[in-house]
C-alpha cells in the first residue's frame, strides 16, 4: 500500500461537502496560492529545524538528522507552523490508507462519508483510490477536494469510486491565474470538462479577491464550459479572508458584502441555481 503524508484528520466536519463527514488533510501542493490559508499544508519539511526550539513542550526534536514530532507531547498551539520559512509543517504522519481508515472507521456511525482535500490530495491518486474502495465498501460517499491541476482522466479507477469533486478554479485567464498561484490552468479547465460529463462535479469554489482574482471571467467561462450544467452544480464564492494567510496577500483586505452580492448576481445571470457565499 502506498503512504501519503498526513497533515491532519478532522473526525467530524459539515463544512467539507454534504452532511457530517471525516475530513483527511494531506501534505503537499504542486502550486502556491497568494491567499492560501492553509500554508503549512504545501510543502514538505525541509528539516532545517529551525521549529524546534519555539516548541514549548519539546514535542519537536532531532533523530539522525530529521525533525521529529512526539504527537503525545505535543498541546497544538501551533508556534512550529508560525515559524516555518517553508510552507511547512513538522506535524506529519506518513500513512498507508488501511491506517487512515481505521482512524475514519471510529466515527462511521455518525458520518455519511470522507473528504480527502490538502495540499493537493491528488498527488497521490494511488493512495486515494484505496482509501476511497474500503470508504465505499462501508457504504460512505467519497469526496475529493482538488485543484484540478492533476488530469482526472489518467485515473478511471480512482473516478469509479469517487463520487464527486470540489474543484478550486481559482481564476480563468492563464496570466491572472499563473500570477495567483504559479501554475498554469489548462488542466484545471479539461477536469472541469470531464467532471461535468461524468456527473462528478460536486461543488466549484472561487476565492474572491478583486485586483488578485477574475472571478467574473471565471463564472462566464465556468459558463462557457459547462453550459448545460450550469444550473445544477453547487457555486460557493468564498471572500477572501487574510487570517492565516502568509506572504504577499497576507495584508490584503477581504472584498465588500456588496462586491460579493455583485457576483452573486453575475453567476445568477449566467444560469447557476445553487450559489452559497461565504
Ligand atoms: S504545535 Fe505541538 S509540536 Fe508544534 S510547537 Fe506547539 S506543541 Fe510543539
Ligand atoms: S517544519 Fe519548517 S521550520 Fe520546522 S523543521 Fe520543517 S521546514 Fe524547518
Amino acid at each position: 500500500m502506498r503512504k501519503a503524508p498526513v497533515n491532519k484528520i478532522i473526525p467530524f466536519s459539515v463544512v467539507d461537502g454534504i452532511g457530517n463527514r471525516t475530513s483527511i488533510f494531506l501534505q503537499g501542493c504542486n502550486i502556491h496560492c497568494g491567499y492560501c490559508h492553509n500554508p503549512e499544508t504545501q510543502r514538505m519539511c525541509t528539516h532545517c529545524g529551525k521549529c524546534v526550539e519555539d516548541c514549548p513542550v519539546q514535542a519537536l526534536y532531532i533523530e539522525e538528522g530529521k525533525v521529529c514530532w512526539d504527537a503525545i507531547k505535543c498541546v497544538q498551539c501551533d508556534h512550529c507552523i508560525a515559524v516555518c520559512p517553508y510552507f511547512a509543517s513538522p506535524k506529519i504522519r506518513f500513512m498507508d490508507a488501511a491506517e487512515v481508515f481505521e482512524e475514519v472507521e471510529k466515527g462511521i456511525p455518525f458520518i455519511r462519508g470522507i473528504t480527502v482535500s490538502g495540499g493537493e490530495c491528488m498527488l497521490y491518486p494511488e493512495f486515494l483510490t484505496e482509501l476511497f474502495k474500503m470508504a465505499k465498501e462501508h457504504g460512505l460517499t467519497c469526496f475529493a477536494d482538488s485543484n484540478g491541476t492533476v488530469d482526472f482522466s489518467e485515473y478511471p479507477s480512482l473516478l469509479e469510486c469517487c463520487d464527486g469533486v470540489m474543484l478550486d478554479v481559482k481564476s480563468w485567464q492563464e496570466d491572472v491565474y499563473q500570477a495567483l498561484t504559479g501554475g498554469l490552468n489548462q488542466t484545471v479547465k479539461k477536469n472541469l470538462r470531464l467532471l461535468a460529463e461524468l456527473g462528478k462535479l460536486e461543488e466549484l469554489r472561487i476565492v474572491c479577491l478583486p485586483g488578485q482574482v477574475d472571478a467574473k471571467e471565471a463564472i462566464e467561462g465556468i459558463r462557457e464550459t459547462i453550459p448545460d450544467q450550469v444550473g445544477a452544480v453547487k457555486l460557493k464564492l468564498i471572500m477572501f479572508r487574510n487570517f492565516g494567510v502568509k506572504g504577499r496577500f497576507a495584508e490584503l483586505e477581504s472584498p465588500s458584502r456588496e462586491y460579493m452580492e455583485e457576483l452573486k448576481q453575475c453567476a445568477l445571470a449566467a444560469g447557476f441555481q445553487k450559489i452559497i457565499i461565504t
